[in-house]
């Protein structure tokens, strides 16, 4: 028997947080006694998917198909459903995001599972199967038993400390995976994507400097954007500030924005209110910079700046400069 992990692809190459979930896998294979494999959908080469091998996986099925080079919620999902019966797959894994969610419960429903999304930590198994998932944005943690014989599980990034020693490097095996998939699924399909931007995206970025009113404007962004370019991050800002168009609506971050998880979060002149830390406390640090020392974002921060960002800011540029 094997624990399934789907890998989202970008551009050809595995995205880094499905680094993260076949990391995540790989752990509950050898918790559950099963081998991991892999589900990769759309055009990738063979080298990129041999990747998962670095992280434990020793095979990868890729299901390359013409008419799977465009995300389908409807289409992956099947093809999940397919290798999942294919591989004996009882506990099937996947990263936290819109495909995710969305191919997850489309799947759950085809295979009778029970399924939980926004999994935090790896799961206890043992007479019974719980996982732990964060509730009510963030502030609370439930511990959820799934019952069902097949068992869906949508993995959050950071829900393990991704240790690369830990990671035992196998070679992986890489096979062509043809599903039989049905016209039902292709009712409406996408035919072209085009990229807003080339900036790094906020949801896989590692690090991210973000900017909220105590920036003052538009045009005094540049020493947050200086610092971000210094320190190779993404920019983000809260949502006040999208929406009086002093940035672009996608770096909203927040509850009813983006939620993002990185290594190192930089909020620069935020308040810290309650909306905009449900989409920012999957982050491993939070470093805050607010003249107000009272800032309630202190509170939520594993380091605190007290002073003025347009004096902090720069100094931080040139210190991130001699790396
Ligand atoms: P402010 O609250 O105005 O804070 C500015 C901060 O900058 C202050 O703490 C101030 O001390 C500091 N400052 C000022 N000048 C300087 C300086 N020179 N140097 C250093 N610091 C300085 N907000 C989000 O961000 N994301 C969401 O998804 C979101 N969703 C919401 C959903 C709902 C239903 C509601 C009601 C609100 C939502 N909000 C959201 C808004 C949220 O409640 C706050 O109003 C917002 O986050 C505040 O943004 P801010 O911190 O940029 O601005």
């Amino acid at each position: 028997m094997s624990v399934l992990i789907y890998a989202e692809l970008d551009n050809g190459s595995i995205k880094k947080t499905s680094l993260e979930t076949i990391a995540y896998g790989v752990k509950v294979a050898a918790a559950t006694g099963d081998h991991a494999v892999v589900l990769a959908i759309g055009s990738a080469e063979k080298r990129e998917l041999e990747k998962a091998g670095h992280y434990g996986a020793s095979k990868v099925l890729h299901a390359s198909e013409e008419k799977l080079k465009h995300e389908n919620s409807l289409a992956y999902a099947d093809t999940l459903v397919q290798a999942a019966q294919q591989e004996g797959s009882k506990v099937i894994i996947l990263s936290k995001s819109g495909l995710g969610d969305a191919v997850a419960a489309r799947a759950a429903a085809k295979m009778k599972a029970g399924i939980v999304s926004g999994v935090t930590a790896l799961p206890e198994i043992g007479e019974t199967f719980k996982v732990t998932r964060s509730i009510f944005t963030g502030k609370a943690f439930a511990v959820t038993e799934i019952k069902s014989d097949i068992k869906i599980l949508v993995v959050r990034k950071n829900a393990i400390e991704l240790d690369e020693s830990s990671v035992a490097t196998v070679q992986a095996v890489v096979e062509q995976f043809a599903p039989k998939l049905a016209d039902e699924a292709f009712k409406a399909t996408v035919v072209n994507v085009e990229k807003a931007s080339s900036e790094l995206s906020l949801t896989e970025a590692a690090v991210i400097v973000s900017g909220g009113r105590g920036m003052k404007g538009p045009e005094h962004w540049q020493p947050l954007i200086d610092f971000a370019k210094a320190l190779g991050a993404a920019t983000g800002c809260s949502k006040p500030v999208s929406d009086l168009d002093w940035r672009p609506h996608h770096e909203h971050i927040g509850q009813t924005g983006i939620k993002v998880a990185p290594n190192l979060y930089i909020a620069c002149g935020i308040s810290g209110a309650i909306q905009h830390l449900a989409g920012v406390n999957g982050s491993k640090c939070i470093v805050v910079i607010n003249k107000d020392p009272e800032a309630p974002f202190f509170k939520a921060a594993d380091y605190g700046i007290v002073g003025d960002v347009f004096e902090i800011l720069p100094r931080l540029t040139e210190a991130a400069k001699t790396l």
